[in-house]
């Protein structure tokens, strides 16, 4: 990456003037223009636009061409930090933009159809039940759940602030599913979440990750790491292409990389690979570590994980000795019943090696001595508000009594469990639920029950810009604009007062997403909260913490002034190898292995992993937009031949996938990249959703996340 700048820099690429010219000379353009650098090509009527693509994550520099009221090309903008790439989603904007499937105006139930109202209608309507629901089962029974494209959105405060001021503590993201468990095992060892410096490792240590289908800008990044005498090594029960090109692949059953990270601790104490001086300086809880990472020594590891201990002591050996290493672990790790304690223990590795706060290692996001609420722990803990701050919530939002520190580190509600609340009113009813940018009839584990469970809803409004299977089971439906028609910010940027206006203009009668929640709330009369006339002028308000939480407030935060802050902003100042915060909240301190309760038997032989994302989709979106839909047309189930043989399976016919919870019907394909135990089942498909397969009362203990990629199953021709 020599002369690129780092990861973290790409997040927080500004564009100037200068680089705006750089931009012009590329495109072959003579002159630009100042400001936001409008500046034509041949036709004088269309206009170049710089932007970001928000379709996922990374956030890259795009210019969009438009003319008149049409978005007519999208390209990768070579001034930008992403230099360029642009995916096929990004280059699909146009087609995402202006397709004819669109919703176009707020849609209203009526018997089995919809049918269309004005825009006050829809409001006063939804506002007049949400009230009733507020006076009949109190406004706890409200939830509020965005999605994707809410991830790093600069609107989570104020829906925050929304559901405050209506007076429940129910606000659920992605988050409930999504990063978030990554975000709190690293905190819980560093105070901080950390990222991984690509350009200065010697080794990368990928694990649960997919660098090449979800982080494509970077991808040719940790490819690389392979060559020029550096180090990738790769753990993933799938061979992907990034494991593929791996000094050393590592494929454990799913559900065991505790018991496999636990392993490498113990070989690299054991055999005294570890940095002894960094140890004693930042780490505490060694001695009662080294004597837990002792239970897994590499016989009973690879009797576990199925990783052959001779793979295991290598991986040990590459790891500490071609140092310094950062890890890039993704949601390949989150998705069991011991994610959070899977993730502390990878991030334990780095601090036994002096990985952390290192260049080449992990680098700390939230830096030392910053205040909670400037430089939050996880990036959801971004809290601050204008006044005036709607009076606090009482109760407990939907999922504290079971997750406590997922609330403690999120300040949300735990998603997972908004079905339980509808069916069984625990731990109290939920009657109304409103969906921005969401589709958990799809994305969400335990499908059918979760079916059932918005039938007894009095009220379900789903914000998209398309009619998504969600969507068409609600009784209101408004249509949301893309990214490209509203404001954006940054990439970074997300609480800094940047809001610039669209790429486009607005589509038909869409609405941006804050302006639907700035008006629902002045027609549910909480408009004195929702003062504003633009989302400049809501980001720009001067703001003063929100929803603090003092009681779990790191160390830094309160120690007397004048002293100086610890290098890790945890209890301890430390890296914590042992948990005072875990033991707090009655977990065991230590991550321990446990085997998990649900495993391969006679009557359902295999593994079930479902969700790991395929080139082609991100999620359920898009796939009614033809340049995305025509790369995959049907989802195939992946299984290897050795399961395949067993299961009376061929390659390319129909199958059927059955676990203890349903069942979907899909292609196979066979392949000996995946372990010879497991299935992979993609997600997304509405016709045949992995989520009829996957348990939604299977959920880490510490982050409430579902058990995805670890469920068993078995495999039957179709
Ligand atoms: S990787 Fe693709 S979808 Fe993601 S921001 Fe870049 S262009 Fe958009």
């Amino acid at each position: 990456m020599t002369g690129r700048r780092p990861l973290r820099s790409i997040w927080s690429s500004r564009f100037s003037r200068r680089t705006l010219l750089q931009a012009a000379e590329v495109a072959g353009v003579a002159a630009a223009a100042g400001g936001l650098a409008l500046y034509g090509r041949n036709r004088a009527a269309d206009v170049r636009t710089p932007g970001i693509c928000r379709i996922c994550t990374m956030h890259c520099g795009i210019v969009a061409t438009t003319r008149g009221d049409r978005l007519v090309r999208v390209e990768g903008d070579p001034a930008s930090g992403t230099r360029g790439f642009i995916c096929h989603h990004g280059y699909a904007l146009r087609e995402i933009v202006h397709a004819s499937d669109r919703l176009r105006v707020p849609l209203k139930r009526d018997g089995a159809a919809f049918r269309e109202v004005s825009w006050e209608q829809a409001l006063s309507e939804i506002a007049g039940r949400l009230n009733e629901v507020k006076a009949k089962f109190g406004p706890e029974a409200l939830a509020v759940q965005t999605g994707w494209p809410f991830v790093r959105h600069p609107l989570v405060h104020l829906l925050h602030r929304f559901c405050q001021a209506f007076g429940t503590p129910n606000l659920a993201t992605v988050a409930s599913l999504c990063e978030a468990s990554l975000r709190m095992g690293k905190a819980l060892v560093a105070g901080s979440n950390l990222t991984p410096d690509l350009r200065r490792a010697k080794t990368l240590l990928v694990w649960g990750a997919n660098p090449t289908f979800t982080a494509p800008p970077f991808a040719h990044l940790c490819a690389a790491m392979a060559e020029n005498g550096r180090t990738l090594l790769v753990v993933d029960p799938v061979r992907t292409e990034l494991a593929a090109k791996a000094t050393l692949h590592l494929a454990p059953r799913p559900g065991t990389d505790l018991a496999l990270a636990l392993g490498l601790a113990h070989v690299i104490i054991s055999e005294r690979l570890y940095d002894p001086a960094y140890v004693e300086a930042h780490c505490a809880g060694f001695d009662d570590f080294m004597v837990h990472a002792a239970l897994c020594p590499p016989a009973r590891v690879e009797r576990v994980t199925s990783v052959p201990r001779e793979s295991l002591l290598r991986a040990a050996h590459l790891f500490a000795e071609n140092g310094p290493a950062a890890t890039w672990d993704g949601l390949g790790v989150e998705h069991h019943e011991n994610g959070v304690e899977t993730v502390r223990a990878i991030t334990m590795l780095s601090a036994l090696c002096g990985y952390l706060d290192v260049p080449g290692g992990g680098q700390l996001v939230r830096k030392p001595g910053a205040r909670f609420w400037d430089e939050p722990l996880p990036q959801l803990y971004r809290l601050g508000t204008p006044e005036p701050v709607p009076p606090p919530v009482a109760k407990k939002s939907i999922g504290y009594s079971e997750h406590p520190l997922y609330e403690v580190f999120n300040r949300q509600a735990q998603g997972m469990l908004f079905a339980r609340a509808m069916l069984e009113d625990q731990p109290y009813p939920l009657r109304a639920l409103i969906l921005i940018g969401s589709n958990p009839l799809v994305t969400a584990p335990g499908a059918a029950r979760l079916r059932q469970a918005v039938e007894k809803l009095s009220l379900l409004v789903t914000v998209d810009p398309f009619l998504s299977e969600s969507a068409s089971r609600s009784d209101y439906v408004l249509p949301a604009s893309t990214f490209a028609e509203a404001a954006v910010v940054a990439a970074g940027e997300d609480d800094a007062k940047v809001a610039r206006s669209g790429l486009v203009t607005e589509q038909h009668q869409s609405w941006p997403d804050w302006k639907i929640v700035f008006e629902l709330a002045r027609a549910l009369g909480l408009g004195k909260y929702f003062p504003w006339t633009s989302f400049q002028e809501a980001l720009d308000a001067p703001r003063v913490p929100f929803m603090q939480d003092a009681e779990h407030t790191p160390r830094a935060d309160t120690a007397p002034p004048g002293t100086p802050p610890p290098r890790f902003s945890t209890p301890s100042g430390k890296l914590e190898l042992s948990s005072p915060l875990m033991e707090r909240f009655g977990y065991f301190p230590i991550p321990d292995w446990k085997e998990p309760a649900e495993r391969p038997g006679p009557e359902f032989p295999l593994y079930l992993m479902t969700g790991p994302r395929t080139r082609q989709y991100i999620n359920s979106q898009f796939r009614t937009i033809p340049s995305i839909a025509s790369k995959l047309t049907e989802p195939c189930v992946e299984l290897h031949p050795v399961a395949a043989k067993a299961a009376g399976v061929v390659d390319g016919k129909r199958v059927t996938v059955v676990s203890p919870h349903g069942r979907v019907t899909m292609q196979a394909r066979v392949t000996d990249g995946v372990h010879p135990e497991v299935v992979v089942v993609p997600a997304g498909w509405a016709s045949a959703s992995a989520n009829q397969l996957t348990d939604p009362d299977r959920r880490d203990p510490v982050s409430g996340f579902p058990a995805l990629r670890s469920g068993i199953c078995r495999v039957e021709p179709a």
